[in-house]
């Protein structure tokens, strides 16, 4: 008899794929963010709408106590409409004062997401900056870009024993990108198949020129928005693995990937 395999113990699971609102606001796909453990280190990014509930009946269970930090890249609300409960839940409803939260400035602001009393519940609240170097337990990242994005908005940079991950937020395109992103895998907030004017993201073709420019082992496109949705993100994957010679492979809710 095979022994059955070892749960991983270092990995990226995908709580939600969801982009932008018409995806978020009809489900279409989840919008729970992003969960890293990493040698004992477990951190949530970007917890939008469904984020508890999806942690609760991720299988494996993620245990939201388990929790040492969380990072929401922008104050957008499928990117931290469930910050207050996840913090709640990070300090077993705040009755341990344990935790780091990593937010942009404008976070902190009087109208945003973030509720005063669940900022008193952490250990640790801290501003991200562009270029700022931080550390959660076994993880380390580093925000190297502020993006153009109508919000104060950091992609994210994580250095693993022995890959690193970046991680593109939501974004327009900026011919900085490729060198601040240099990884071994490449997660990409791909909302839109072509450009829209005015509106901030990433579309298909950016992707595929950030791809053919880095060169990482492996690129994941995530954050879909409606019509990239409809169109089929495998289709574009294929479409771009084709055009740069590079794996790449488009997300689907609870998707875990090894590190
Ligand atoms: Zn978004
Ligand atoms: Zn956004």
């Amino acid at each position: 008899m095979t022994p059955s395999p070892l749960p991983q113990t270092n990995f990226i699971e995908f709580l939600g794929t969801a982009g932008a609102r018409y995806v978020t606001i009809s489900q279409t796909r989840a919008s729970g963010g992003i969960w890293i453990s990493f040698e004992g280190t477990n951190l949530l990014i970007d917890p939008g709408p469904g984020s508890l509930i999806k942690c609760l009946e991720a299988v494996p269970k993620l245990e939201p106590s388990t929790l040492d930090g969380i990072i929401v890249t922008h104050k957008h609300i499928d990117h931290c409409n469930d910050i207050n409960i996840m913090i709640e839940a990070m300090t077993l409803g705040g009755s341990k004062k344990k935790g780091k939260v990593f937010v942009p400035q404008d976070m902190l602001d009087e109208d945003s997401m973030l509720r005063k009393y669940a900022c008193a519940l952490p250990e640790e609240i801290i501003s991200l900056k562009e270029n700022g170097d931080y550390t959660l337990g076994s993880i380390s990242f580093s925000t190297p870009l502020r993006h153009v994005h109508p919000v104060e908005t950091y992609g994210l940079k994580f250095r693993f024993k022995e890959r690193t991950v970046s991680f593109v937020a939501d974004a327009r395109y900026s011919d900085t990108m490729a060198s601040c992103y240099k990884g071994d895998i490449l997660i990409l907030n791909t909302v839109l198949v072509q450009p829209f004017e005015h509106v901030d993201h990433l579309n298909i073709k950016d992707a595929g020129r950030l791809i053919a420019d880095i060169r990482p082992q492996k690129a994941i496109l995530t954050h879909f928005g409606r019509e990239l949705l409809n169109k089929g993100p495998e289709t574009f994957a294929r479409q771009l693995t084709g055009e740069t010679g590079i794996e790449v492979i488009a997300a689907t809710d609870g998707m875990m990937v090894g590190l």
